[in-house]
């Protein structure tokens, strides 16, 4: 299955993304930790993609373009990919479309992740990434067997620079303003699925399992 995974930041995509990739096999791409990852390595991209990162704003539309153009013509998503947090512009939207049909291929479902703003806040305070890999947990919902190390691979978690408590304000002013729009977008094509991210990790993914499973059979 092509997939995007569409919805403000903390509404789970990412956890979510990587659950249906451990238990599916379909490949998350997400292009927060790519350049996370980027910056990281302190590479071209990495310097130039922290000044906007750092201050909660978007990349912008170029250079976000090149690199998922880039990713999506990797063999590894031959076979399906879960698109998370691109696109997040009309414009990266329409590239999209553009990379899709020069490699003859199509989005099966646009999965938009509702949750509101109080319950974003409240999630992202509490979030820690590992230093390793990007595994994702919450020192309250979804707690490491271990305080502060991942339950993966042992390593270092740590609370992301956006998702201080300012910063995660303005990335969601970012969010209504500039990647909402696309809920419409997709919904117009008759290709997006609404799910309620406001529940449990486990209800959320057993929701969107049902509305995957259905799709497949309608095709
Ligand atoms: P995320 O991990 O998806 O929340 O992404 C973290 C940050 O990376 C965002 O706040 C943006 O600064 C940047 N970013 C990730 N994906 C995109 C994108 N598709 N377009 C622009 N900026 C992005």
């Amino acid at each position: 299955m092509n997939l995007v995974f569409l919805g403000p930041l903390g509404a789970g995509k990412g956890t979510q993304a990587q659950l249906l990739q451990e238990r599916e096999g379909i490949p998350q791409i997400s292009t927060g930790d790519m350049l996370r990852q980027a910056m990281g390595e302190g590479t071209e991209l990495g310097r130039k993609a922290r000044v906007y990162v750092d201050r909660g704003e978007l990349v912008p539309d170029d250079v976000m373009i090149g690199l998922i153009g880039e990713r999506l013509r990797e063999p590894n998503t031959r076979r399906g990919f879960i698109l998370d947090g691109y696109p997040r512009t009309l414009g990266q939207a329409q590239a999209l479309d553009r990379v899709l049909e020069a490699l003859e291929r199509s989005l099966d479902a646009v999965v938009y992740f509702q949750v509101s703003d109080k319950t974003i806040i409240h999630r992202l305070g509490g979030r820690r990434v590992c230093r390793k890999a990007a595994h994702i947990f919450h020192v309250e919902f979804h707690p490491p067997r271990i305080p502060g190390r991942c339950d993966f691979d042992g390593s270092e978690l740590f609370q992301r620079e956006d998702d201080k408590e300012e910063t995660v304000r303005h990335r969601l002013e970012v969010y209504h303003r500039q990647t909402e729009p696309l809920v419409e977008f997709y919904r117009s094509r008759g290709i997006l699925e609404t799910i309620n991210a406001e529940a449990e990790i486990e209800d959320v993914y057993a929701a969107l399992r049902e509305m995957l499973r259905a799709r497949v059979e309608s095709r």
